[in-house]
């Protein structure tokens, strides 16, 4: 903690992120007591300026943040969070406090679609697609044609990509990984089952995700 710069105010911005989606979830300030507790602690701790005190993410509505792990930048007066949240991050409900998109001249805009990384989009896409009324979307007659069909072309794809795999370039077979990816988000879609929950699933298996105390004790 030396080398870190707090501000005049003793205080440094602290980013929380969502470890597993990449979602930034919230920013909150930290002075050294909230950055020392939440590193043993394991549970996001920060310093409310309005309130004038430290303050445990989520003491009141439950929705905690475990740490798995604290960065700073390169000038080091910044910190990013690596969280795991317990729930939505924000006092309005939304599980992340960045849903105001800015507009061409810098207006910002409440959207439906939170700020988030690529495959998360893509998933709110496919859902968005399951809705839609447009004419042609394959995303649709895919979702509306069921189980049998999504399962007969993930078959077909994931063979493409075992040939490309075995006998083509690479680009020939990242694009039959895309194809594989997608058609295994559309089936991800149909059964209501959540990339998150696929992600948690890894992660319990690669062991990923134990809080900074873990960390620390076997350093
Ligand atoms: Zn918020």
């Amino acid at each position: 903690m030396t080398t870190l710069k707090f501000d005049s105010k003793g205080l440094i911005p602290a980013i929380s992120q969502d470890q597993s989606t990449g979602q930034i979830r919230m920013m909150a300030w930290m002075n050294k007591e909230a950055l020392s507790r939440t590193l043993e602690t394991g549970v996001a701790t920060f310093f409310s300026r309005s309130r004038n005190k430290i303050w445990v993410k989520g003491e009141s509505s439950g929705n905690t943040m475990a740490v798995s792990a604290v960065y700073a930048d390169c000038d080091e007066d910044t910190l990013i969070v690596l969280v795991k949240p317990a729930g939505p991050s924000c006092h309005t409900g939304r599980p992340t406090c960045f849903f105001r998109r800015l507009d061409e001249n810098g207006e910002s805009v409440e959207t439906e679609a939170d700020a988030t990384s690529f495959l998360y989009f893509l998933e709110a896409e496919i859902a968005q697609r399951e809705k839609s009324t447009a004419d042609k979307s394959y995303t649709r007659y895919l979702l509306e044609a069921g189980a049998q069909k999504i399962g007969e072309k993930l078959r077909e794809e994931a063979d493409e990509l075992s040939v490309a795999i075995a006998t083509e370039d690479n680009g020939r077979v990242a694009s039959e990984a895309a194809d594989v990816l997608y058609h295994l988000m559309v089936a991800l879609r149909l059964r209501g089952v959540a990339l998150h929950d696929v992600i948690k699933v890894l992660e319990s298996r690669s062991g990923v995700g134990g809080h900074v105390e873990k960390a620390n004790r076997s350093s």
